[in-house]
């Protein structure tokens, strides 16, 4: 049912591209009494200091949108820090959440927990079920023991915690990185650059053909509200549109976005990943939430918020 709305919500990860919108979100919704940390403030792979934080703060529910997350290069590049203060972040935080008397908590995972060669549209059924992608196994490891960490603490504590498993996302305030970002805001940037340097060419990775699922943040942010105010089960909940496109499909659609009108050419020396990658939805629709914001209105937005904070944009 719905949530006090001076309920005590600690935000994890709250200066992220997710939990800054999770964040905005929860404030349009009437929440008062919001709780967050920078990760100068708290280092959340510190036991210790998470500890001392939960007992002080005593939040009544958590979303735990922390996490060093990255694009297919930077995965490939760091497994071992991405495996490492993955499971080091959400360790600490569902245990100290259990611990110290969170009465709700939502865990974000990512749905590169899934097989590399899945049945698409992947069900939230299909976990550990097959081989994981390599370019992402290390980080989709941490997020598979984050689900089963809930569904452990569900069972021998009976606590209300529940996960979901969003889809590729993007949107204001997204790593624009030009090495370790992911595929959107990478392409948003070169594009952007090569429109005002004037450049002829701009060079994409991979081969442009696997395909991909893209959900707005701001709709991640609405989907997790509603999961807490409507879902209560041990099995991890799917977060798309349902519907993908090629990458190199993508690249027009973000050329467009942009004005960049020159050529596009592909760089095959890049990984492509996994060929596909497009989640079964049905387990959200059917309690009562689909995606709203289409992609080029997204893209949209998340250009004009790239061109007012290009000084600042990471
Ligand atoms: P993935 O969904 O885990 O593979 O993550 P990414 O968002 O990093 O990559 C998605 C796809 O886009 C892969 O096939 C990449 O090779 C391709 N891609 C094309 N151009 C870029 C780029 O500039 N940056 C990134 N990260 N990926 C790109």
């Amino acid at each position: 049912g719905p949530l006090p709305r001076d309920a005590r919500v600690y935000v994890a990860g709250h200066r992220g591209l997710v939990g800054s919108a999770v964040w905005r979100n929860l404030e349009r919704e009437g929440f008062t009494n919001l709780v967050g940390r920078s990760s100068s403030e708290l280092d959340l792979r510190d036991r210790a200091e998470v500890d001392g934080f939960f007992e002080h703060e005593r939040p009544d529910v958590v979303i735990d949108a922390a996490a060093k997350v990255g694009g297919i290069v930077a995965n490939s590049t760091y497994p071992a820090d991405f495996l490492s203060d993955n499971l080091r972040i959400q360790t600490n935080i569902l245990d100290a959440a259990a611990r110290t008397g969170t009465t709700r908590l939502l865990f974000l995972g990512s749905s590169c927990i899934y097989p590399r060669l899945a049945d698409q549209p992947i069900s939230e059924d299909s976990l550990l079920t097959g081989a994981l992608e390599p370019t992402n196994d290390a980080y989709a490891i941490a997020k598979i023991a984050g689900i089963i960490h809930v569904q452990a603490l569900r069972r021998q504590f009976g606590v209300h915690y529940i996960s979901a498993m969003p889809t590729n996302l993007y949107g204001p305030g997204d790593n624009f990185h030009p090495k370790n970002s992911h595929v959107i805001p990478g392409m948003v940037r070169r594009f952007h650059e090569a429109r005002v340097s004037g450049a002829p060419t701009v060079t994409c990775w991979g081969s442009g053909r696997p395909l991909r699922e893209f959900l707005f943040v701001d709709d991640l942010a609405s989907a997790c509200l509603f999961l807490l105010e409507n879902y209560d089960g041990p099995e991890t909940v799917n977060v798309g549109v349902g519907d993908d496109l090629s990458i190199r499909d993508l690249a027009s659609t973000v050329a467009a976005v942009v004005g960049y009108e020159g050529s596009i050419e592909w760089d095959s020396s890049k990984p492509d990943g996994t060929p596909r990658k497009l989640l079964d939805v049905s387990r959200i629709n059917s309690l009562g939430w689909s995606a709203s914001t289409g992609l080029s209105d997204g893209l949209t937005a998340m250009y004009e918020w790239y061109l007012a904070h290009l000084d600042e944009a990471r």
